[in-house]
Protein backbone atom coordinates (compact mmCIF):
# COMPACT_ATOMS: atom_id res chain seq x y z
CA UNK A 1 0.00 0.00 0.00
CA UNK A 2 1.21 3.86 -0.93
CA UNK A 3 1.87 5.87 1.81
CA UNK A 4 -0.65 9.09 1.76
CA UNK A 5 2.10 11.02 4.10
CA UNK A 6 5.50 10.35 4.25
CA UNK A 7 7.69 12.45 6.81
CA UNK A 8 11.61 11.67 6.87
CA UNK A 9 14.45 13.10 8.72
CA UNK A 10 12.35 15.86 10.04
CA UNK A 11 14.51 18.72 11.55
CA UNK A 12 12.73 21.43 13.00
CA UNK A 13 14.79 24.87 15.28
CA UNK A 14 14.00 27.61 16.89
CA UNK A 15 16.43 30.42 16.89
CA UNK A 16 15.48 32.26 20.31
CA UNK A 17 16.88 34.83 22.29
CA UNK A 18 18.11 32.29 24.65
CA UNK A 19 19.50 29.52 22.08
CA UNK A 20 18.49 27.41 19.63
CA UNK A 21 15.46 25.16 20.81
CA UNK A 22 15.65 21.63 18.86
CA UNK A 23 12.24 21.25 18.74
CA UNK A 24 11.98 17.89 15.89
CA UNK A 25 15.31 15.98 15.15
CA UNK A 26 15.06 13.44 12.37
CA UNK A 27 11.60 12.26 12.65
CA UNK A 28 10.58 10.24 10.01
CA UNK A 29 6.78 8.22 9.74
CA UNK A 30 4.48 7.53 7.28
CA UNK A 31 0.60 7.52 7.16
CA UNK A 32 -1.15 5.06 5.00
CA UNK A 33 -4.65 5.63 2.93
CA UNK A 34 -7.78 5.52 5.35
CA UNK A 35 -5.66 4.60 8.52
CA UNK A 36 -5.39 6.79 11.66
CA UNK A 37 -1.87 7.21 13.51
CA UNK A 38 -1.78 8.60 16.65
CA UNK A 39 1.27 10.50 17.42
CA UNK A 40 2.00 10.26 21.28
CA UNK A 41 4.29 11.87 23.90
CA UNK A 42 4.39 14.26 26.65
CA UNK A 43 4.33 17.98 26.44
CA UNK A 44 7.45 18.98 24.44
CA UNK A 45 8.09 15.95 22.60
CA UNK A 46 7.77 18.18 19.42
CA UNK A 47 4.37 16.28 18.19
CA UNK A 48 2.77 19.39 17.58
CA UNK A 49 5.83 20.91 16.25
CA UNK A 50 6.22 17.90 13.70
CA UNK A 51 2.11 19.19 12.53
CA UNK A 52 2.76 22.12 12.02
CA UNK A 53 5.58 21.33 9.96
CA UNK A 54 3.27 18.85 7.42
CA UNK A 55 0.75 21.86 7.00
CA UNK A 56 3.42 24.44 6.62
CA UNK A 57 2.42 26.66 9.50
CA UNK A 58 6.21 27.00 11.04
CA UNK A 59 6.46 30.39 12.29
CA UNK A 60 9.74 32.50 12.86
CA UNK A 61 11.47 31.93 14.97
CA UNK A 62 11.37 28.39 14.06
CA UNK A 63 12.54 27.06 10.70
CA UNK A 64 12.41 23.84 9.12
CA UNK A 65 16.15 22.71 8.52
CA UNK A 66 15.91 19.73 6.75
CA UNK A 67 13.97 16.42 5.48
CA UNK A 68 11.32 15.99 3.79
CA UNK A 69 7.35 15.81 3.84
CA UNK A 70 5.68 13.96 0.81
CA UNK A 71 2.13 13.89 0.47
CA UNK A 72 1.51 11.71 -2.72
CA UNK A 73 3.68 13.02 -5.03
CA UNK A 74 4.03 16.60 -3.67
CA UNK A 75 6.97 17.42 -1.70
CA UNK A 76 5.49 19.49 0.92
CA UNK A 77 8.53 21.46 2.06
CA UNK A 78 9.40 23.19 -1.83
CA UNK A 79 5.75 23.77 -2.22
CA UNK A 80 5.25 28.13 -2.63
CA UNK A 81 3.20 30.67 -0.68
CA UNK A 82 0.49 30.43 -3.45
CA UNK A 83 0.51 26.39 -4.16
CA UNK A 84 0.31 25.80 -0.25
CA UNK A 85 -3.59 27.44 -0.60
CA UNK A 86 -3.99 25.15 -2.82
CA UNK A 87 -2.82 22.36 -0.33
CA UNK A 88 -3.68 23.40 2.93
CA UNK A 89 -7.65 23.06 3.57
CA UNK A 90 -8.42 21.24 0.69
CA UNK A 91 -5.79 18.24 0.62
CA UNK A 92 -5.02 18.43 4.50
CA UNK A 93 -6.40 19.93 6.74
CA UNK A 94 -6.38 20.37 11.19
CA UNK A 95 -8.01 20.68 14.07
CA UNK A 96 -6.21 23.10 16.23
CA UNK A 97 -6.57 22.43 20.25
CA UNK A 98 -9.21 24.47 21.91
CA UNK A 99 -11.85 24.80 18.97
CA UNK A 100 -13.36 27.66 20.71
CA UNK A 101 -9.73 29.85 20.11
CA UNK A 102 -9.98 28.18 16.54
CA UNK A 103 -13.02 29.35 15.53
CA UNK A 104 -13.47 33.28 14.61
CA UNK A 105 -16.06 34.73 17.16
CA UNK A 106 -17.39 37.57 14.92
CA UNK A 107 -18.28 35.45 11.94
CA UNK A 108 -21.52 33.00 12.26
CA UNK A 109 -20.82 29.26 12.00
CA UNK A 110 -22.30 29.10 8.37
CA UNK A 111 -20.60 31.98 6.72
CA UNK A 112 -17.48 30.50 8.21
CA UNK A 113 -17.69 26.78 7.10
CA UNK A 114 -18.86 28.10 3.41
CA UNK A 115 -16.15 30.47 3.49
CA UNK A 116 -13.74 27.79 3.34
CA UNK A 117 -15.90 26.04 0.39
CA UNK A 118 -16.20 28.70 -1.51
CA UNK A 119 -12.34 29.64 -1.91
CA UNK A 120 -11.33 25.93 -2.29
CA UNK A 121 -13.64 24.50 -4.25
CA UNK A 122 -15.53 28.22 -6.20
CA UNK A 123 -18.86 26.97 -5.85
CA UNK A 124 -22.13 28.98 -5.03
CA UNK A 125 -23.00 30.35 -1.88
CA UNK A 126 -26.35 27.67 -2.14
CA UNK A 127 -23.49 24.91 -2.70
CA UNK A 128 -21.41 25.74 0.08
CA UNK A 129 -24.52 25.80 2.28
CA UNK A 130 -25.83 22.87 1.36
CA UNK A 131 -22.55 20.84 2.03
CA UNK A 132 -22.23 22.28 5.21
CA UNK A 133 -25.68 21.58 6.22
CA UNK A 134 -25.33 17.95 4.99
CA UNK A 135 -22.35 17.41 6.82
CA UNK A 136 -23.17 19.18 10.24
CA UNK A 137 -25.74 16.70 10.28
CA UNK A 138 -23.54 14.25 9.21
CA UNK A 139 -21.69 15.34 12.43
CA UNK A 140 -24.98 14.04 14.46
CA UNK A 141 -25.80 17.68 14.64
CA UNK A 142 -29.65 17.82 14.42
CA UNK A 143 -30.49 21.50 14.25
CA UNK A 144 -27.97 21.92 11.56
CA UNK A 145 -29.79 24.63 9.64
CA UNK A 146 -30.20 27.09 12.92
CA UNK A 147 -26.79 26.25 13.76
CA UNK A 148 -25.58 27.59 10.56
CA UNK A 149 -26.91 31.20 12.17
CA UNK A 150 -25.14 31.16 15.06
CA UNK A 151 -22.01 32.71 16.97
CA UNK A 152 -19.63 30.43 18.11
CA UNK A 153 -19.88 31.44 21.61
CA UNK A 154 -23.44 30.08 21.39
CA UNK A 155 -21.75 26.81 20.85
CA UNK A 156 -20.76 24.02 23.95
CA UNK A 157 -17.50 22.60 23.64
CA UNK A 158 -18.94 19.29 22.00
CA UNK A 159 -20.63 21.33 19.41
CA UNK A 160 -17.32 23.72 18.91
CA UNK A 161 -15.14 20.18 18.27
CA UNK A 162 -17.60 19.19 15.68
CA UNK A 163 -17.94 22.23 13.77
CA UNK A 164 -13.87 22.13 13.71
CA UNK A 165 -14.36 18.61 11.90
CA UNK A 166 -16.85 19.65 9.70
CA UNK A 167 -14.39 22.57 8.68
CA UNK A 168 -11.93 20.28 8.10
CA UNK A 169 -13.87 17.63 6.41
CA UNK A 170 -15.66 20.28 3.53
CA UNK A 171 -13.03 20.15 1.05
CA UNK A 172 -12.97 16.52 1.48
CA UNK A 173 -8.99 15.90 1.94
CA UNK A 174 -6.82 13.20 1.82
CA UNK A 175 -5.21 13.67 5.51
CA UNK A 176 -7.02 15.12 8.32
CA UNK A 177 -4.65 16.14 11.43
CA UNK A 178 -6.55 16.84 14.70
CA UNK A 179 -4.45 17.85 18.05
CA UNK A 180 -5.60 17.09 20.87
CA UNK A 181 -9.32 16.54 20.03
CA UNK A 182 -10.39 15.56 23.17
CA UNK A 183 -9.04 17.81 25.84
CA UNK A 184 -11.18 19.90 27.82
CA UNK A 185 -14.53 17.27 26.47
CA UNK A 186 -16.26 15.36 29.12
CA UNK A 187 -15.89 12.00 29.29
CA UNK A 188 -19.57 11.25 27.20
CA UNK A 189 -18.50 13.80 24.96
CA UNK A 190 -15.02 12.66 24.12
CA UNK A 191 -16.64 9.06 23.20
CA UNK A 192 -19.00 10.30 21.42
CA UNK A 193 -16.55 12.78 19.25
CA UNK A 194 -14.41 9.09 18.72
CA UNK A 195 -17.13 7.01 17.71
CA UNK A 196 -17.53 10.28 14.82
CA UNK A 197 -14.04 10.45 13.92
CA UNK A 198 -14.36 6.19 13.10
CA UNK A 199 -17.25 6.76 11.41
CA UNK A 200 -15.71 9.48 9.52
CA UNK A 201 -12.83 7.48 8.57
CA UNK A 202 -15.07 4.94 6.71
CA UNK A 203 -17.33 7.11 5.22
CA UNK A 204 -14.95 9.84 4.29
CA UNK A 205 -12.02 7.91 3.26
CA UNK A 206 -9.57 10.50 4.36
CA UNK A 207 -6.98 9.17 6.57
CA UNK A 208 -6.77 10.86 10.20
CA UNK A 209 -3.33 11.47 12.52
CA UNK A 210 -4.32 12.46 15.97
CA UNK A 211 -1.94 13.94 18.27
CA UNK A 212 -2.28 13.08 21.91
CA UNK A 213 -0.70 12.44 25.32
CA UNK A 214 -3.66 10.09 26.37
CA UNK A 215 -3.16 6.76 25.91
CA UNK A 216 -6.80 5.87 25.98
CA UNK A 217 -7.52 7.90 23.51
CA UNK A 218 -5.06 5.93 21.08
CA UNK A 219 -5.99 2.43 22.86
CA UNK A 220 -9.74 3.56 21.41
CA UNK A 221 -9.03 4.99 17.83
CA UNK A 222 -6.01 4.31 16.25
CA UNK A 223 -4.96 2.02 13.93
CA UNK A 224 -0.92 2.38 14.68
CA UNK A 225 1.34 4.44 16.71
CA UNK A 226 3.84 6.93 16.90
CA UNK A 227 5.67 7.44 20.27
CA UNK A 228 7.92 10.66 20.16
CA UNK A 229 9.96 11.63 23.54
CA UNK A 230 12.01 14.77 22.77
CA UNK A 231 11.93 15.76 19.38
CA UNK A 232 12.58 11.94 18.04
CA UNK A 233 10.83 8.96 17.63
CA UNK A 234 11.15 5.96 20.08
CA UNK A 235 8.63 3.79 18.87
CA UNK A 236 6.40 2.53 15.96
CA UNK A 237 4.25 0.17 16.20
CA UNK A 238 0.41 -1.15 15.33
CA UNK A 239 -1.98 -0.30 18.27
CA UNK A 240 -2.19 -3.60 19.64
CA UNK A 241 1.57 -4.64 19.28
CA UNK A 242 2.44 -1.72 21.46
CA UNK A 243 -0.16 -2.16 24.44
CA UNK A 244 0.72 -5.57 24.17
CA UNK A 245 3.90 -6.04 23.58
CA UNK A 246 6.40 -2.69 23.91
CA UNK A 247 9.80 -2.81 23.50
CA UNK A 248 11.05 0.67 24.23
CA UNK A 249 11.56 1.78 27.53
CA UNK A 250 9.95 4.68 27.38
CA UNK A 251 6.85 3.12 25.79
CA UNK A 252 6.59 0.66 28.34
CA UNK A 253 7.10 3.40 31.46
CA UNK A 254 4.24 5.37 29.78
CA UNK A 255 2.07 2.61 29.69
CA UNK A 256 3.10 1.62 33.46
CA UNK A 257 1.80 5.11 34.39
CA UNK A 258 -1.86 4.62 32.87
CA UNK A 259 -4.04 4.20 35.93
CA UNK A 260 -6.45 1.24 35.91
CA UNK A 261 -9.45 0.82 37.24
CA UNK A 262 -9.13 -2.73 39.04
CA UNK A 263 -5.28 -2.60 39.60
CA UNK A 264 -3.94 -3.75 42.61
CA UNK A 265 -0.67 -1.99 42.85
CA UNK A 266 0.49 1.25 42.75
CA UNK A 267 1.20 3.10 39.75
CA UNK A 268 4.56 3.61 38.53
CA UNK A 269 5.58 7.63 37.40
CA UNK A 270 8.91 8.16 34.98
CA UNK A 271 11.22 9.62 37.38
CA UNK A 272 12.39 13.27 36.62
CA UNK A 273 11.19 15.52 33.86
CA UNK A 274 11.45 15.85 30.76
CA UNK A 275 14.45 17.64 28.50
CA UNK A 276 14.48 21.16 28.47
CA UNK A 277 14.01 22.39 24.69
CA UNK A 278 16.82 24.25 24.96
CA UNK A 279 19.21 21.92 26.98
CA UNK A 280 18.53 18.25 25.30
CA UNK A 281 20.94 15.66 26.26
CA UNK A 282 23.10 14.51 24.15
CA UNK A 283 22.28 10.88 22.95
CA UNK A 284 19.56 9.36 23.60
CA UNK A 285 17.04 11.87 24.71
CA UNK A 286 14.99 9.47 27.44
CA UNK A 287 18.80 8.48 29.13
CA UNK A 288 18.61 10.87 32.25
CA UNK A 289 15.20 8.88 32.98
CA UNK A 290 15.51 5.28 31.66
CA UNK A 291 16.44 2.50 34.05
CA UNK A 292 18.12 0.42 31.46
CA UNK A 293 20.96 3.20 30.52
CA UNK A 294 23.91 2.24 29.61
CA UNK A 295 27.51 4.26 29.02
CA UNK A 296 26.79 4.58 25.67
CA UNK A 297 23.01 5.89 25.77
CA UNK A 298 24.45 9.42 26.74
CA UNK A 299 27.18 9.28 23.92
CA UNK A 300 25.13 7.80 20.92
CA UNK A 301 21.76 8.57 19.11
CA UNK A 302 20.21 5.17 19.15
CA UNK A 303 18.81 4.79 14.78
CA UNK A 304 15.11 3.58 14.96
CA UNK A 305 15.70 -0.52 14.27
CA UNK A 306 12.91 -2.28 12.20
CA UNK A 307 11.63 -5.28 14.24
CA UNK A 308 8.34 -6.52 12.49
CA UNK A 309 6.42 -4.78 9.73
CA UNK A 310 5.89 -1.14 10.70
CA UNK A 311 7.33 -2.10 14.36
CA UNK A 312 10.22 0.16 14.66
CA UNK A 313 12.34 1.16 18.07
CA UNK A 314 15.18 3.63 18.45
CA UNK A 315 17.27 2.04 21.45
CA UNK A 316 20.59 0.69 21.99
CA UNK A 317 19.31 -2.41 23.58
CA UNK A 318 18.10 -3.74 20.46
CA UNK A 319 21.21 -3.29 18.72
CA UNK A 320 22.86 -4.91 21.37
CA UNK A 321 21.99 -8.42 19.61
CA UNK A 322 18.83 -9.57 21.27
CA UNK A 323 15.74 -8.49 20.19
CA UNK A 324 13.78 -9.97 22.58
CA UNK A 325 14.56 -7.98 25.51
CA UNK A 326 12.67 -8.20 28.79
CA UNK A 327 12.73 -4.73 30.25
CA UNK A 328 10.70 -5.90 33.37
FE1 LIG B 1 17.23 3.68 27.68
FE2 LIG B 1 19.52 3.65 26.37
FE3 LIG B 1 17.36 2.62 25.25
FE4 LIG B 1 17.58 5.25 25.57
S1 LIG B 1 18.86 3.94 24.28
S2 LIG B 1 15.81 4.04 26.01
S3 LIG B 1 18.66 5.35 27.52
S4 LIG B 1 18.40 1.86 27.09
Amino acid sequence: MTDILSVRDLTVRFFTYYGVVHAVNGVSFSVLPEETLGIVGESGSGKSVTALSIMGLVEKPGYVTGGSIQLGERSLLKLSAKEWLDVRGREITMCFQNPMRALNPLMKIGYQLMRIHQAHQSSSKHDAARRAVALLKQVNIADAEQLMDRYPHQLSGGMSQRVMVVMALICGPRLLILDEPTTGLDVTVQQQLLNLLRELRTSTSASQMIITHDLGVVANICDRVVVMYGGRVMETAPVEVLYGSPKHPYTTALLQAIPQVDAKTDLTPIPGSVPEPLNMPTGCPFHPRCAHAMPRCSEVVPALVPLAERHEVACHLLTKGDDHVNFD
